[in-house]
């Protein structure tokens, strides 16, 4: 079913105060199997408003709105609803009571202004409201039902939940979704579209969703619906499935889990099922690798420690890397990225050293190691040590951030 919200209140025009009720009210109808197709913000104008509300209820079944409620002259939703489904109201004896016990509960007067909020769409249901005075109103429209919530977020959550929700299911058909994700790394959001977008394009259900994360990782959400979770369940996978496939024989060993999870989670994950540990050597990234890795607990179960050897005479004393590799390569160099590898591997005595050395900019860049430059160091025991190069681009902030990932994806790689 569609349905279209109206946040009403001239106060979120405004540049201080954000529309939040139709941000819940989407959540909650999409698990209802219900479908946002307009979201509109419109002001306290009573020709206006009753102008959008025809207009809403005349598109869709279910037209929402919030706000407006309350006693004072500026409160203009009920006016205007009457005015667009061309109803009177009523002044309702048991909603009066319900006002009028209210302030009685709390002992306070009541100003008469609030006897405006027993005023009923004379073909509409009230939906109770305890938390305030501004009860909703649920009515028949043409082609449908239009909901009247207050607008204070805890009044309209209440009225939702308990009053609302129930007439709205009673609505729906029984309906069930199911997610299925595929997470990336080292691909640009395009790359992915570009292999991707031919398969999900021609298909409504699942929904396909593109999401880049500031990891940076690319996320895949295909989220289907039908009648069963296990039929929802088995729609998401296969398109997912067949996504897959195609991403990997179009990209390479690209996805990293088929959950939300950030890549060094998803290495944590790999080595402490190996039983094995690692050990990071920094200096272009300052640390940002063993953040990364420490950023999920459980981190102490795969993770011996780092050395952030930011300076040449840190590479030469904490890692052993050689002084006479560093005057032949220089620091940035594939040589120097392996050793300082290995030599954070010895040192912590772990199963697996990984090491980033490069210029993140804007200075110390020169003609045959230009910003972005950035070699990437694995070391395994047993085995020599190897190096990938990386030619990034962009800013400091970016060239950093890329170069942990791609360690960390390589990493990963190497763990399959
Ligand atoms: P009241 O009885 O409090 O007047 P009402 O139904 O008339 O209830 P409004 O006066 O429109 O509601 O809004 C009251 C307060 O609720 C606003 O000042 C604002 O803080 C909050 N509010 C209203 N609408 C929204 C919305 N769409 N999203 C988030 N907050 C809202």
């Amino acid at each position: 079913m569609k349905a279209e919200i109206l946040a009403i209140g001239t106060e979120l025009l405004g540049a201080t105060r954000l529309d939040t009720n139709s941000l819940e009210l989407t959540r909650e109808l999409a698990a209802l199997g219900m479908e946002v197709v307009a979201k509109h913000v419109l002001p306290d104008r009573t020709a206006d408003l009753a102008a959008s509300i025809a207009a809403a209820t005349a598109r869709v079944p279910l037209v929402i709105c919030t706000g407006g409620l309350g006693p004072t002259e500026d409160d203009r939703t009920r006016d205007a609803a009457a005015l667009a489904l061309g109803c009177s109201l009523l002044r309702d004896p048991v909603a009066e009571a319900w006002i009028r016990n209210f302030f009685a509960q709390r002992q306070r007067a009541m100003p008469p202004a609030n006897l405006r909020q027993a005023d009923r769409l004379a073909s509409a249901e009230w939906l109770p409201n305890t938390t305030g005075t501004a009860p909703g109103q649920w009515c028949p429209t043409p082609s449908g039902w239009l909901a009247l919530l207050p607008g204070p977020p805890r009044e309209m959550r209440h009225v939702f939940h308990n009053a609302l929700r129930p007439r709205l299911r009673a609505l729906a058909p029984p309906h069930a979704f199911f997610t299925s994700v595929l997470c990336l790394a080292s691909v640009s959001e395009s790359d992915v579209d570009a292999v991707a977008a031919p398969l999900y394009r021609v298909c409504d259900n699942p929904e396909t969703t593109i999401l880049a994360t500031g990891e940076p990782q690319i996320e895949l959400h295909f989220r289907a619906s039908a009648s069963t979770l296990a039929a929802a369940q088995a729609l998401a996978d296969g398109l997912a499935q067949q996504v897959e496939r195609q991403l990997i024989a179009a990209l390479g060993d690209v996805v990293i889990s088929h959950q939300s999870e950030p890549l060094a989670s998803a290495v944590g994950r790999r080595l402490a099922a190996r039983g094995q540990t690692l050990a990071v050597a920094e200096s272009c990234t300052g640390g940002l690798l063993g953040a990364r890795l420490t950023d999920s607990p459980g981190a102490s179960e795969f993770f011996l420690g780092g050395v952030i050897s930011y300076s040449n005479s840190a590479k030469v004393d904490l890692l052993g890397v050689s002084p006479e590799l560093l005057d032949s390569d220089g620091a940035v160099s594939a040589a120097c990225a392996e050793a300082m590898a290995e030599g954070v591997r010895r040192r912590f005595a772990a199963d697996w050293g990984l090491a980033v050395t490069g210029i993140a900019g804007p200075s110390g860049a020169t003609p045959s190691k230009p910003v972005g430059m950035v070699y990437i160091g694995l070391a395994a025991a047993g085995q020599p040590p190897k190096h990938l190069h990386l030619a990034l681009h962009g800013d400091r902030d970016r060239i950093r951030r890329f170069s942990a990932q791609r360690a960390l994806h390589e990493l990963f790689r190497h763990l399959r």
